[in-house]
């Protein structure tokens, strides 16, 4: 890939116009991000990752014009930059590329060369400015490493740090309260099951109802979900079922029902049967999962 770019970059109509800048580090990167007025990030999305670099030259005064992908997706709006795409995804179709590449040069042509140069008498373009301190003021405190680590830390490894010293405590006593409820529940699940989903529509409501079989497990220890994807425009649901009462015959067997709205079909939903304790993380320390 190399090999072809610099390739192409050779040709007499591309070399003016183009560079491949090798060893991209810290130090080279300092330097690109101090000395640009407009970023220009152009991924078919949806293959940026996230765009850090132009997160690092939102502190430097520069100024995003990127393709809604990767973080831009989140953080654009038109007053702090600008933005390519529709936000949806193309595949590598040839015909999309060029949409883009024109947005990109109508872009440039209308709106930013015209406001990097619109200067007043002391020579300071007014409305650039403008736009670079909205973008410093609102981004900065959101997309920062600051943020991050402050995030991490205060819901993560803080409770994470508490809750060690609380299962460590008292010579384990904690901590061997939940390795045995961990392999109860790893005994139990493979024998688990759910009767198929019953459904009744009326009055605007979906009204679902399930039964689970629990054999030789606590029925605190599971959470019974309806669940639907976001699709269609819709966003996902996930909302938990509530335990009704023992079914007849059998034991162990509960009997669990939810309503949700009826703005979506009923077919949308399905119901799953994951662990639930408040004193484990889910799923992480337990992540059994069960569909219907
Ligand atoms: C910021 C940075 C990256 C990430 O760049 P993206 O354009 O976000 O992919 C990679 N390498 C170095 C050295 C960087 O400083």
């Amino acid at each position: 890939m190399i090999w072809e770019w610099t390739h192409f970059i050779r040709q007499p109509e591309a070399r003016p116009h183009a560079i491949f800048l090798s060893d991209y580090d810290m130090l080279l990167t300092e330097h690109l991000v101090q000395g640009v007025d407009v970023w220009i990030n152009t991924p078919r999305r949806p293959w940026e990752a996230c765009g850090t670099s132009g997160m690092k030259v939102l502190v430097n005064g520069g100024i995003n014009l990127s393709e809604l992908d990767g973080w831009w997706a989140e953080a654009y709006s038109p007053e702090i930059g600008w933005a390519l795409g529709d936000g949806l995804e193309h595949g590598d179709d040839p015909a999309w590329d060029a949409v883009e590449a024109e947005a990109l040069y109508d872009l440039l042509e209308r709106d930013v060369i015209p406001e990097f140069y619109a200067r007043d008498g002391q020579d300071i373009p007014t409305a650039w400015v403008a736009r670079m301190r909205n973008s410093m003021a609102s981004l900065t405190p959101r997309f920062s490493a600051d943020r991050a680590v402050r995030e991490y830390t205060e819901q993560r490894y803080l409770p994470c740090a508490k809750a060690y010293r609380e299962r460590a405590a008292d010579k384990g006593a904690e901590g061997r309260k939940i390795v045995d409820w961990q392999d109860a529940l790893e005994a139990a699940w493979p024998a688990l099951k759910l009767s198929a989903t019953r459904v009744e529509t009326s009055a605007g409501q979906h009204l679902f109802e399930v039964e689970v079989y629990l054999p030789g497990l606590d029925p605190a220890a599971a959470r019974v979900e309806l669940y639907a994807d976001g699709i269609d425009g819709h966003s996902p649901i996930r909302q938990e079922m509530e335990r009704v009462g023992q079914t007849g015959n059998a034991s162990n067997t509960y009997a669990y029902r939810t309503r949700v709205l009826a703005v979506r079909p009923a077919t949308d939903f399905t119901v799953r049967v994951i662990p639930s304790s408040t004193s484990v993380a889910v799923p992480l320390e337990s992540p059994r999962i069960l569909w219907r």
